[in-house]
């Protein structure tokens, strides 16, 4: 589903004249097979966050190749990018990112708004993506409305709606506690096995490296792979 090749990234720090260079990945390279929920981990500050910039094209990479279901992703163009990344992969934030001034219901529409679905056919999906998250009752909610697990849940549906087969998640439990927590990585393990969604997940907690098929760790910007968790 996704292969890294030799991925190198930095930063440029500072004005012109006095500019320095943050070097924060080294030559990463890994795999991970369609189906995998593979867990990240790390330090703060050791990288994770830019690794999942560079697969989801926020950010391009100084060095390297990533290729995302077939597709050589660091080829294409950011017009490319973005109707690749509409379709293939769904990204959920720690904070949310839900658009405050919009119901769940219209935050969940906006990737088919976005990928040019006609009116009539977004109500039915909208409705049954949050069916699958067990937020059938809440669209007409506005994020203040909602408590911190249901709007995981909103951008979970968000990620969802228009069925990547790949959903990267940036610490997704980050500021929840541990009962909503768990609550929400038996959804992700429930949409891992009834959809096959492949997940990379950043953590910093056990929690979720527990529902893993695998860890993979960064350490002084290279890849430390971990151990296999459980097979699937
Ligand atoms: P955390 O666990 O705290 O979220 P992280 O592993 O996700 O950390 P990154 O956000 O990937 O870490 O940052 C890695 C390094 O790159 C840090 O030293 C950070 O300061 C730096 N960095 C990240 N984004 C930028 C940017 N846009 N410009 C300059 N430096 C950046
Ligand atoms: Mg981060």
């Amino acid at each position: 589903m996704i292969t890294v090749k030799n991925l190198y990234h930095h930063f440029e720090l500072g004005k012109k004249g006095n500019k320095t260079t943050l070097s924060v990945l080294q030559d990463i390279s890994f795999q991970v097979k369609e189906k995998e929920i593979v867990a990240i981990k790390g330090r703060s500050g050791s990288g994770k966050s830019t690794l999942l910039h560079l697969i989801s094209g926020f950010i391009r990479p100084v060095h390297g190749e990533i290729w995302i279901d077939g597709t050589k992703v660091t080829n294409l163009n950011e017009t490319d990018f973005a109707a690749f990344r509409l379709q293939h992969v769904g990204f959920i934030f720690q904070n949310f990112q839900l658009i405050p001034s919009m119901t769940a219901y219209q935050n969940v529409e906006l990737p088919l708004i976005l990928g040019g679905m006609a009116l009539e056919n977004r109500k039915k999906i909208v409705e049954d993506t949050l069916r699958k998250v067990g937020l059938e009752n809440h669209g007409e909610h506005y994020p203040s409305e909602l408590s911190g697990g249901q709007q995981q849940r909103v951008s979970i549906a968000r990620a969802l709606v228009l069925n990547p087969p790949l959903i990267l998640a940036d610490e997704p439990t980050g500021s929840l506690d541990s009962e909503t927590e768990e609550n929400l990585l038996e959804l992700i393990q429930q949409l891992n096995e009834e959809m096959g969604i492949t997940f990379l997940i950043i953590t910093h907690d056990e929690q979720v490296a527990r529902i893993g098929n695998r860890t993979i760790e960064i350490a002084d910007g290279a890849l430390v792979e971990g151990g296999v968790t459980h097979e699937i």
